[in-house]
């Protein structure tokens, strides 16, 4: 027997067993970005792979040796997208959204990265992404690092830890830039190799390090937070007395640079230490030279993403049960009479109930297998559909979760008013 087709590594399957929980997470996700006035943008997986050299950054781990980049049959450079700011942004020049007008958008969908896989580290992983266009001031920066903790709250996600740093203005990083070349060359035989290749090409990369031997190297880093512009001083302190005011509790990380290049001022990450290794669940800052930098207009932009499959992983530890995708009801027909006519009743109480979740036994077979199936289902309910009840123009109701058992004999209206009873009374009838 041949060997069957597997996914690419690195490629998961969501499988029905586990599609209930991040429905729920993305259900949960809409909710709290539609509170906040956020409206979602859809854009392609796919674009041209200037786009991400220009923005995330030629000399950064996604451009260098992460993206899926491949020639069409036309010769045109493309690359699945490996984050979505870059094709945002993208979209919003093209489209014009950004004349005389701020813009708060969000997007959710599946991103593509070359990495090493492992737990919470995928080739493909999903990300909601949240971008605020057009605001230079800390407000908009605190509001999306308390659109994130409510995010956390409905989610009931207790263990994580808001990290905060600034990276100044381009100025001062330059400045910084310096400073930090003149340290690494002080202590060059502990740089690792990919370290000592970024001394020369992009030093504030060699802080973003994952590697552990590099871990007493950086320690002894000068910190850019302590050689800040005033401006940027300025906009870390008033965020700060925002979050503080609004109740948000944070830790100043000094040594918090992110994997793209194109962050300036604000970063931040949510930490958690329930995930081992990967335990960053949502990361982002501001970025106010990237428009302009894609031949955009001079706007500043803001915005983080989530990483779903992390969030998901945390969930599920939690035990969080997922939205529920069971059947309400599970229709049971013996007899080709029966049959004929439970497809009718069928669609009827479709009609009837939208919110109802009907499964209709197919297949035949005798009364017995199809309770079977009814039971497993996890339905509440099982409508019988038997000889008598066609005659009579009838239906049972049987209560599959209760330990009586109990059985009604119904008109089909009155089922339906039955079940509309109990869609109403409970979530989970
Ligand atoms: P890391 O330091 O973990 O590599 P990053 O800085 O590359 O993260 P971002 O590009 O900022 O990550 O992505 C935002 C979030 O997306 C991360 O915090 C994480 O939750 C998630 N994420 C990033 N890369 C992956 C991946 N390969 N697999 C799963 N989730 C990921
Ligand atoms: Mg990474």
């Amino acid at each position: 027997m041949p060997k069957p087709f597997q996914a690419v590594r690195g490629m998961n399957d969501i499988l029905p067993a586990e599609s209930a929980l991040w429905q729920s997470l993305e259900t949960t996700v809409r909710d709290v970005l539609a509170a906040y006035g956020y409206h979602e943008i859809r854009l392609p997986l796919v674009e041209k792979t200037e786009l991400f050299a220009r923005s995330i950054g030629e000399v950064t781990d996604i451009v260098e040796k992460e993206m899926y980049t491949f020639a069409d049959r036309n010769g045109e450079s493309l690359t699945l997208r490996p984050e979505g700011t870059a094709g945002c942004a993208r979209a919003c020049i093209e489209h014009g959204l950004l004349h005389n007008q701020t813009q708060r958008l969000w997007y959710v969908g599946p991103m593509f990265r070359y990495e090493k896989p492992q737990k919470g580290r995928y080739r493909q992983f999903h990300q909601v992404g949240a971008e605020a266009y057009g605001m230079a001031g800390p407000d908009i920066d605190a509001e999306l690092i308390c659109l994130s903790a409510r995010l956390w709250r409905q989610l009931g996600i207790g263990d994580v830890v808001l990290q905060l740093n600034s990276l100044g203005s381009s100025a001062a990083r330059a400045a910084y830039r310096e400073r930090l070349v003149a340290y690494f060359e002080t202590r060059r035989a502990e740089l690792d190799e990919d370290s000592r290749r970024r001394l020369t090409t992009n030093p504030l990369r060699i802080l973003d390090s994952k590697n552990p031997a590099m871990r007493a190297v950086l320690a002894g880093a000068p910190v850019l937070l302590d050689h800040l512009d005033a401006d940027s001083q300025a906009h870390f302190e008033e965020l700060r007395a925002m979050l503080d005011a609004a109740g948000v509790a944070y830790e100043i990380n000094p040594r918090l640079v992110r994997g793209l290049d194109y962050y300036c001022k604000t970063v931040f990450e949510w930490v958690t230490d329930t995930l081992g290794a990967q335990g960053t669940i949502c990361a982002g800052g501001r970025y106010d030279g990237l428009l302009e930098q894609l031949d955009g207009p001079a706007i500043p932009g803001v915005g983080f993403a989530l990483g779903l499959e992390r969030l998901v992983a945390m969930l599920a530890a939690a035990g969080h049960p997922g939205a529920d995708a069971n059947p309400h009801a599970y229709l049971i027909m013996v007899g080709d009479a029966a049959q004929r006519r439970g497809l009718a009743l069928a669609e009827r109480l479709r009609d009837q109930l939208p919110a109802l979740r009907l499964r209709m036994h197919c297949g035949g077979g005798g009364f017995k297998a199809q309770f079977r199936r009814a039971d497993h289902s996890g339905a509440r309910f099982a409508l019988i559909l038997g000889e008598d009840e066609v005659r009579t123009g009838t239906v049972a109701l049987k209560l599959l979760r209760d330990p009586d058992g109990q059985q009604l004999t119904l008109s089909h209206d009155q089922a339906a008013a039955h079940l509309c009873a109990a869609l109403d009374s409970t979530s989970r009838i």
